[in-house]
């Protein structure tokens, strides 16, 4: 579903990300943890397209295939196909994901953050933008809209959003009177996360891109987070990138992957046990 090949980026002509690599099939969770400075952030703005955060060597490719396409163009069963238009198995790895065609990978680099997100790509930050004058309701339905004609589908109307906006407001605990109030104006650390997972479940990505979802949250806003990527994410034709650095959110949202990013590269690759080794050990003795 993405490929990260030999990323190199810079901030301020300054080399932040240098050769990084990493693959991420459908159906996958993979976290990211690593050091202080190490890029994680860089690499989740680097893949959001914000400005400032150049480019300067390597590829991504973004294939946000469905498990049950809309468009009739996919719409032929996936066992139909010629053999020859499957990717090649990767080695080493369950391929999971099922239907890719060429036609479906899209260039992310050369897309703007708009065309991401419609895509399918969701980006939750460390620290939420908070957007006064502009309520909950209507900063989301207008993505969703945007991203519904964008993808060629009806837009929602206003008794249907508010009726979907209340399920995902209700599944994470947070008072539907808190989607009423301007983006995440005046909420606390843990209602800004819960409120990000609201957006999640309500834009309902093929693969999101989480920068330190857990940091500040109380245990029961952490638990009601990670279940919320669960709920949402753990699907055979989405994945997740989970960057973090600590191993308590993996308790919750069990990855299949563990990476440790340190200078701005994938350093050590492993399962789910690399995380408990790095809280155990720290990056320094692992990373080395
Ligand atoms: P992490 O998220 O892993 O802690 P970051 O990606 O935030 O790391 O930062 C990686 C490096 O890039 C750090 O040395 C940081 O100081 C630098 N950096 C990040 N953003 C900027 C910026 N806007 N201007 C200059 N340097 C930056
Ligand atoms: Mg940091
Ligand atoms: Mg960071």
């Amino acid at each position: 579903m993405l490929r990260i090949e030999n990323l190199h980026a810079t901030v301020d002509d300054k080399p932040i990300l240098r050769g990084l690599d990493l693959s991420v099939n459908a159906g996958e969770v993979h976290a990211i943890m690593g050091p202080n400075g190490a890029g994680k952030s860089t690499l989740a703005y680097v893949l959001g397209g914000r400005p400032g955060y150049e480019v300067t060597e390597g590829s991504v490719t973004f294939n946000p295939v469905r498990a049950e396409p809309p468009h009739p163009v996919w719409a032929e069963p996936v066992e139909a196909l010629p053999s020859s238009s499957s990717p090649p198995k990767e080695e080493g790895r369950p391929s999971t994901s099922s239907g890719q065609t060429d036609s479906g990978v899209l260039n992310l680099l050369e897309m703007e953050p708009h065309e991401r997100a419609a895509a399918g790509l969701f980006l939750g930050f460390q620290y939420p933008v908070e957007i006064p004058g502009v309520s909950n309701v209507q900063f989301l339905r207008t993505a969703l809209n945007a991203q519904r004609r964008a993808r060629g589908e009806d837009e929602l109307s206003a008794g249907d959003f508010l009726r979907l906006a209340r399920a995902q407001a209700d599944a994470l605990g947070l008072d539907m009177e808190m989607l009423k109030r301007p983006v995440n104006v005046g909420f606390s650390g843990g209602e800004k996360k819960r409120n990000e997972m609201v957006q999640m479940g309500i834009i309902d990505p093929r693969m999101a891109i989480l920068d330190e979802t857990d940091s500040g949250l109380d245990i029961d806003a952490l638990k009601a987070v990670g279940e919320g990527i669960n709920r949402i994410m753990r699907k055979p034709d989405k994945a997740v990138l989970l960057i973090t650095h600590y191993q308590r959110l993996l308790d919750y949202v069990k990855p299949d992957f563990v990476h440790v990013l340190a200078g701005g590269r994938i350093v050590r690759s492993g399962g789910p046990e690399l995380a408990h080794e790095l809280e155990r050990e720290g990056y320094a003795q692992v990373a080395a």
